[in-house]
């Protein structure tokens, strides 16, 4: 029997629409969401806020007051519902801030993906034929994969609309060959160690660095400023360099299901706090945060990509003194830590590259958490042996 994985994906679609079109989606969003905080408002202090306690008292008002079509209606209740549920206690009364709309699969929205074009119910009948835009890989998961209920979002910088759709997407599942630990260095660096005995750092470009550098400059410019215009363009800044930071990772993830096509990717559980990323330097807080975010930017990439073009499931284990420990004597010590890039045993002499150790350690905590898995399958790979007798660094390349 083909066993099957699968993974939700949320693909980005821009709707293609004329002016007047435009207003009515508008109206549609802004009615939506003063329906919902006019319900947020109402039923805040009352206990029950489950779905149906909602429904049965907002009903009839959202859709005479709010001329909303009934599944808009029905949908409000479920999403405040929900947003309540998502907390244990509520301090402030919660608010809708976005412009967007939930959508139906098959009620409120429809989509043809053969001829790339979607309908929304507005509260002025249906648009029908909207054409969408997107990237080549979308509209293939978009025919392929079961679409959901999307969600559709107003931008208020570019005033166009947009369509988050969900897609999941099955895969026939992959036996993995080998087991990756992947370390995501302090410098957004990722290091790789196989089971294979294979060792390896994915350097940052140059084009990387350079842009990195210049956000920096420029943050600490309009810092220093601190006026409002400062401030606005500082915001501005951070989405351009988010944006290029996530296309770096998807660029670095791509690379590596290319590379390690058969790879069972072992990652850290980065849920946790992360001691080791705490290095004493100016504005460290700061550092920590962005690095943080990039790390779970590039895990999150790696992990769906891993599913949908190698059928494998990335897995994750514990990240406590993956630096510190010795892959090969298993003395555990900061002292082991000569600097960031630096590892030398204090108790067996063992030294490598920091980042290296980190990978090799995630991998050995995969290879121990899957052996009763995929029993037999790695007997004949003497990984620690091999490994051991390698002792010298090998050159890095991209390591500082
Ligand atoms: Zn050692």
């Amino acid at each position: 029997m083909i066993e099957k994985v699968k993974q939700v994906l949320s693909v980005k679609v821009k709707l293609i629409l004329d002016e007047e079109k435009k207003r009515e989606l508008l109206r549609l969003c802004k009615a939506y969401k003063s329906a919902m905080n006019f319900v947020f408002v109402s039923s805040f202090e009352k206990g029950k806020k489950d779905f149906r306690t909602l429904h049965k008292a907002y009903y009839r008002i959202l859709r005479e007051r709010f001329s909303l079509p009934s599944q808009y209606a029905v949908n409000i209740s479920r999403k405040t519902a929900t947003v309540y549920a998502s907390k244990e206690k509520w301090e402030k009364l919660p608010k809708r801030k976005s412009l967007s709309v939930d959508l139906t699969f098959n009620r409120t929205f429809s989509i043809k993906p053969d001829k790339r074009v979607v309908s929304i119910t507005t509260m002025n009948g249906r648009l029908k034929n909207i054409p969408y835009l997107g990237w080549e890989k979308h509209y293939e998961y978009l025919e392929k994969g079961r679409i959901g209920d999307p969600v559709l979002v107003y931008d208020k910088a570019s005033r166009e609309f947009f369509l988050h759709v969900p897609v999941e997407i099955e895969v026939e599942k992959q036996t993995p060959q080998e087991i990756v630990g992947v370390d995501v260095g302090e410098v957004n660096t990722v290091a790789l160690v196989s089971s294979r005995g294979h060792k390896e750092i994915v350097p940052r470009t140059e084009e990387y660095k350079r842009a990195k550098e210049k956000y920096q400059t420029l943050r600490q410019a309009l810092q220093s400023k601190g006026t409002r215009s400062a401030r606005r363009k500082l915001k501005k800044i951070a989405g351009r360099e988010k944006r290029f930071v996530e296309s770096f990772m998807h660029y670095v993830s791509k690379y590596l299901i290319s590379k390690y096509p058969q790879a069972l990717f072992v990652m850290e559980d980065l849920t946790g706090i992360r001691e080791r990323r705490k290095i004493r330097r100016k504005n460290t807080e700061e550092i920590r945060q962005s690095n943080q975010w990039a790390f779970r930017s590039f895990q999150s990439k790696l992990y769906y990509k891993s599913i949908l073009y190698n059928g494998i499931s990335p897995i994750f284990v514990d990240p406590s003194y993956t630096s510190q420990m010795c892959p090969v004597c298993g003395y555990t010590s900061k002292e082991n830590r000569k600097s960031q890039s630096e590892f030398e045993c204090k108790n067996c002499g063992y030294k490598e590259h920091a980042d290296i150790v980190g990978a090799t350690n995630i991998m050995i905590r995969g290879l121990v958490g899957v052996q009763d898995f995929y029993q037999g399958l790695f007997v004949n790979q003497p990984y620690a042996l091999s490994y051991g007798i390698e002792q010298a660094p090998t050159s890095l390349s991209g390591s500082s």
